[in-house]
């Protein structure tokens, strides 16, 4: 296992001393728990508010939760929600107006969260994606007022779901950047703790206040076979190379007809993608005409309206909006921002309802590319 900062291990139970110093540094501590029927990240208060003893099983088209009998904190892959949910918000009030007289009076809706955020349980394909996001949102001043002074408690994936594909984007499973403190869970059947290794001076600051102990190196590789597990676990696969090219010349394919033929085009696969930005704006004013609002709200290119420009939508057909989706992820993505827009996280396989794969799609095209 490689890792720069400091490591130290400690027992499961002293994750209760590690939310609580977030809290009393002033964060609101966000974790996954579960809601719904589903594991969805929220606000968490101490331990027993994260899905102890809680897995899901997941494939193309579903999710189940499930118990587990070694009471693992996180051995589950990711739910339904990301943490751009937390960032990037489903809805943004961007602007207000009154009048005053006769001129309307314009105030921003720019604002910090009333406490930092601190995000705990990060896996490393969803630290990728908020450094996608980081990139996508550099100029997004909301964006940007949301992410400063997050703190950013990583862990280390010990289970991949049957649509996990992160090893094969170099995004996990291990948490590589992006964290102050990046956890390995090791459950034993006498013990059950966790390895801690620090990246930041807060993450440093915060180990001093847990109760750990050195270390060993049978600790590290507990982790390293832990992580090597995990990475042979995926349900899932994509060959990288050359699938920016393939992609692109795949434009006229009717491979895209097939899918279209299945695709409902309800953009589930957007709103779940850690990824996926785009929104659209939405004026509204009071009956009286005196205030105002803009409003900010979650858009997918698999709505007929995304696209629409001078009288009609450019991308009128199911084919043509499933082509945009896909090929943006992982081609045109790259052109546009340097890394592929897929991070590998597997959501948009689990939460269509026809159970389109990605993956499936691309190897298709990649087929058609070099048969
Ligand atoms: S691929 Fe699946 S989730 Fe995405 S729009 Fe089509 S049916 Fe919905
Ligand atoms: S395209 Fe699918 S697998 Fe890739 S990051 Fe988005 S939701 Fe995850």
């Amino acid at each position: 296992m490689e890792h720069d900062g400091e490591l130290r291990a400690m027992g499961a139970e002293a994750l209760d001393v590690l939310i609580a110093a977030l809290v009393a540094r002033g964060y609101d501590v966000i974790g996954p728990t579960v809601r719904d029927g589903a594991i969805d990240l929220h606000k968490i208060h101490g331990m027993g508010d994260l899905p102890i003893g809680v897995t899901d099983e997941q494939e193309a088209g579903r999710y189940r939760l499930a118990p587990r009998a070694d009471g693992a904190v996180f051995g589950f892959s990711n739910g339904p929600s990301s943490w751009k949910r937390h960032l990037h918000p489903p809805q943004t009030r961007l602007w207000h107006a009154d009048l005053s007289g006769d001129r309307p009076v314009y105030v921003s809706d720019v604002e910090a969260p009333a406490r930092p955020m601190a995000f705990l349980g990060v896996r490393g394909c969803d630290l990728a994606a908020i450094a996608i996001l980081d990139t996508v949102l550099a100029a997004d001043e909301h964006y940007q007022a949301r992410r400063q002074n997050v703190a950013v408690v990583a862990i280390n994936c010990g289970q991949a779901g049957a649509t996990c594909f992160c090893a094969s984007m170099g995004t996990g499973p291990a948490a590589r950047s992006g964290f102050d403190l990046a956890l390995t869970e090791l459950v034993g059947d006498t013990k059950h703790e966790f390895l801690i290794e620090t990246a930041t001076p807060l993450g440093t600051s915060l180990l001093a206040e847990l109760p750990t102990r050195t270390a060993t190196d049978e600790d590290l590789a507990r982790a390293a076979a832990i992580l090597e597990t995990t990475r042979t676990q995926m349900g899932r696969t994509l060959e990288t190379a050359g699938l920016k090219e393939d992609i692109a010349a795949a434009a006229e394919s009717p491979h895209w007809q097939e899918v279209a033929a299945r695709c409902l085009t309800c953009g589930n696969c957007t709103m779940v993608c850690p990824t996926c930005f785009c929104t659209e704006m939405e004026d509204t004013s009071d009956l009286t005409g005196a205030h105002a609002e803009r409003w900010r709200h979650w858009e997918s290119c698999f709505t007929l309206d995304f696209s629409y420009a001078m009288g009609g939508s450019v991308r009128h057909s199911p084919a043509s909006r499933y082509r945009q989706w896909l090929t943006h992820k992982l081609s045109t993505w790259e052109d546009q921002f340097g890394t592929s827009g897929c991070v590998g996280c597997g959501r948009c396989i689990a939460w269509c309802p026809v159970g389109i794969d990605i993956t499936a799609e691309a190897k298709a095209l990649q087929a058609e590319a070099r048969p």
